[in-house]
């Protein structure tokens, strides 16, 4: 099958992943100049899909990117990419860049005509069930400060990806499975496509600023009412892990995921800790939930 490995709608036309291509003058590439959102499908069905295509529309007006799209056409045209692919479980990317400059004024990003492409591929894992089973190891970067929100916001998802990207490296050759960064005065921040909470006396507890507001962060937070324990959206520092009886991470890319190592030392007993199993299971309950998710139209 030709969208074996995926699907993209790029240039208004439908194709196979491998054929979507940008042009390497677009000011996504060459600035970053874009924004983009990426949602899940699981079991055949789209997990909040409102919340993301909300999130990317209030992206896309804060960078002042006009989507070509109506919210009816966006919803219509992810509905269409999924269903070509047949893919029942995926990851489905949407982007819109500012495009390439235009000759007569080069330089004016105002000038430009956005550019608008989505893909969908199978379901991407941000670790392996091997790492999910063990609860991650995560080093805080020491070297690598999250950029400022002052510099980008980063309510705004984006491609800004240097400071995440040069941690993770760091992380990696240390041996660790991810990283987590803070910002410049020692506040936790977020790591590479991901939130994180910390469990102590009843409380989870995640960063409120400097981070992007992830669809799973909601997630958990709106799980943790349902299931009558208490929350906490506050300034927090590294501290706050070391103390911690539990840590999770969360992202679409895999949803939650427990965290049993920071800087090499145990969270906790240093194994998975029963209310991050707890969330875990109703986090993917929550999938097949009509409230929380919609069929893919296999139809249109
Ligand atoms: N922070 C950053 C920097 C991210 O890129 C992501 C997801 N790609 C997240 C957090 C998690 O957001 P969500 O739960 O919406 O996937």
């Amino acid at each position: 099958p030709k969208m074996a490995q995926g699907g993209a709608f790029i240039d208004g036309a439908f194709v196979p992943v491998q054929d979507a291509k940008i042009s390497v003058l677009d000011f996504g590439l060459t600035r970053s100049d874009c924004t983009y959102d990426v949602v899940g499908v699981w079991k055949g069905r789209f997990f909040r899909l409102d919340r993301h295509l909300d999130r990317f529309e209030a992206s896309c007006e804060r960078l002042r990117l006009a989507l070509p799209l109506s919210r009816e056409e966006l919803e219509a045209t992810l509905h269409r990419l999924v269903a070509l692919t047949g893919l029942e479980d995926a990851y489905v990317s949407m982007t819109l860049t500012r495009g390439r400059p235009n000759p007569a004024a080069p330089r004016d990003p105002r000038q430009c005509v956005p550019n608008f492409y989505a893909y969908a591929i199978p379901y991407v894992w941000l670790a392996n069930e091997a790492q999910q089973a063990k609860g991650l190891a995560l080093k805080i970067a020491r070297d690598v400060a999250r950029i400022s929100r002052r510099s980008v916001d980063q309510r705004t998802k984006n491609y800004h990806w240097l400071d995440l990207e040069m941690a993770l490296l760091h992380a990696l050759d240390d041996g660790a499975d991810s990283v987590l960064l803070m910002d410049i005065d020692g506040n936790l921040t977020e790591g590479p496509g991901y939130n994180v909470f910390a469990y102590r006396d009843g409380v989870w507890s995640t960063p409120d600023t400097n981070v992007l507001e992830g669809i799973t962060r909601g997630a958990v937070l709106d799980l943790l009412a349902e299931m009558n324990v208490g929350s906490s959206v506050r300034p927090m520092t590294e501290d706050d892990l070391f103390g911690a009886e539990e840590v999770i991470v969360t992202t679409t890319a895999g949803g939650v995921m427990p965290v049993t190592a920071v800087d090499g030392r145990p969270v906790g007993d240093g194994t998975p800790g029963p209310q991050a199993a707890r969330l875990k299971a109703l986090y993917w309950d929550k999938h097949t939930d009509p409230a929380w998710s919609v069929p893919v139209d296999r139809t249109a």
